[in-house]
């Protein structure tokens, strides 16, 4: 995993360790020795990131280099994502990045949990 220069980490909190954990695990199970597929955070909490309330400013949202991907690859890197931090997270193929958010406004962590509901 790399850090574009200009991408700064403000605050590590759980879901940013959730997320570090998913990529982690993304690289592990689909790294190709023959070429150069580290994942690249190209954003997080820097920057003008439009909306006022975005999660980038709390650090809890992060984007991902795409242009190294082909579009399978993206959509592969999506679905592993959504698939791996589920319950409450965003994973959005935006044109040249995936933006991936822990959104605790509508998906709070407190909400009811169906398989701890008895
Ligand atoms: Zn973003």
């Amino acid at each position: 995993m790399k850090l574009k220069s200009t991408a700064r980490i403000k605050e590590i909190n759980k879901y940013g360790l959730q997320f570090f954990a998913a990529c982690l695990a993304y690289e592990h199970q689909y790294h190709d020795e023959l070429v150069d597929d580290e994942l690249t955070i190209t954003s997080a909490n820097d920057s003008e990131h439009g909306a006022k309330g975005s999660y980038h400013y709390i650090d809890q949202a992060w984007d991902l280099r795409t242009r190294d991907k082909t579009k399978g690859q993206t959509a592969q890197l999506a679905s592993f994502l959504k698939r791996e931090l589920g319950y409450g997270w965003d994973v959005v193929i935006e044109k040249d990045h995936i933006h991936v958010e822990r959104d605790t406004r509508n998906y709070p962590d407190n909400y009811p949990d169906k398989e701890n509901d008895n």
